[in-house]
């Protein structure tokens, strides 16, 4: 795992990065599956940028980006069929692993291009050939704004728009302990250059369907708190009637408000006996460590992890390695 550098200071993308990006013509830009607003806002910008350099980007995602996503200038580029384009690079944003490229990356087709990985992620395996990882900033989209410094590109409206929506996200809002100086300044910036934050706080943050207000009600019914940590389960049949509706958003930082809480989990059942967990912790909590050896990765106040197997017996599993980690901080 890397060491954090100076948050103060601009991140320097690796000089071979630089004349990867100068040097590819069709570059196939993938962003993780079940995309946030950091994912698609880094995967937009950085389509952009190369755009902007005379490239060709490929813009893909196995999963489409959500409706509050979708006002992004290019949302409507992004494909997850990428089977008839002959690209000669590979760019992985905001994935810690390559398991998060889903199934548009094609080891067979894909394994002899050059794959380049730019992520936040403190647990990233360092996938790529080039793999350029800031584990201090807040987001992949604060990174595409050094790159376009580093790059020289003028930053527009579209491109503002893009980086300030991934930064917003992943911060919830400016909320999260990773929100420095640099961070404001750089959204400052981005305001400057055309960005509106109010635009993308009311797309994003405040704006959420009603089908998504119900699951948070079902999944709220089932909060349990046991020596530190707070819990709650959707599980598949909880959806029912709510239109296709899969995980609660937003309501494992809602559920870590309770001051009785440092770390907190929301247990999402999937089809085909599949778990997908979302931790949140509390400063001094390193819960990145137990995402990770849990098969997933994240942050360390911010992870997650799908595991194979039954509700009641992955929920026993992961709620002790998380109480194992909050006794013992
Ligand atoms: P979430 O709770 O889904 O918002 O995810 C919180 C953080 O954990 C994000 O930074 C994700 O990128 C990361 N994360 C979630 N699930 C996984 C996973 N299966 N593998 C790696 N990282 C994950
Ligand atoms: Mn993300
Ligand atoms: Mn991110």
């Amino acid at each position: 795992m890397k060491t954090l550098t100076d948050p103060s200071l601009p991140t320097q993308p690796p000089a071979e990065l630089l004349e990867a990006l100068n040097y590819c013509r069709r570059p196939l830009i993938i962003a993780h599956l079940a995309p946030d607003g950091d994912a698609i806002g880094s995967l937009l910008a950085l389509g952009h940028m190369l755009h902007r350099l005379g490239k060709d980007p490929i813009l893909a995602c196995q999963d489409p980006p959500p409706a509050s996503l979708r006002f992004l200038p290019g949302s409507d580029r992004i494909t997850n069929d990428v089977r008839d384009y002959a690209v000669d690079q590979i760019i992985a944003v905001d994935s810690s692993d390559p398991t998060r490229m889903g199934s548009i990356y094609d080891p067979g087709e894909h394994k002899n291009l050059p794959l380049l990985v730019i992520d936040h992620h403190v647990t990233n395996v360092a996938f790529g050939q080039i793999n350029w990882v800031e584990p201090a900033t807040a987001a992949t989209a604060q990174m595409m704004y050094d790159l376009a410094l580093a790059l020289d590109i003028e930053i527009d409206t579209d491109l503002a728009t893009c980086m300030l929506t991934g930064m917003v996200t992943d911060t919830r809002g400016f909320r999260t302990n990773n929100t420095t100086a640099r961070v404001l300044d750089i959204a400052a910036a981005l305001m400057q250059a055309g960005a509106s934050l109010n635009r993308i706080m009311e797309r994003t943050l405040n704006s959420h369907s009603f089908n998504l207000i119900q699951l948070w009600g079902r999944a709220l019914e089932t909060v349990e708190f046991d020596r530190g940590v707070i819990h709650a389960t959707n599980s598949l049949v909880m959806r029912e009637g709510l239109d296709g509706i899969v995980r609660p958003e937003g309501l494992t930082s809602f559920i870590l408000g309770a001051y009785e809480a440092k770390a907190a989990v929301v247990f999402t059942e999937l089809p085909e006996n599949k778990v997908e967990c979302s931790f949140r912790a509390r400063p001094g909590q390193n819960i990145a460590e137990v995402a990770f050896a849990l098969g997933g990765g994240g942050h360390p106040l911010a992870a997650g992890c799908t595991i194979s197997g039954m509700l009641p017996e992955i929920k026993e599993l992961v709620l002790s390695r998380l109480i194992e980690q909050v006794l013992s901080s």
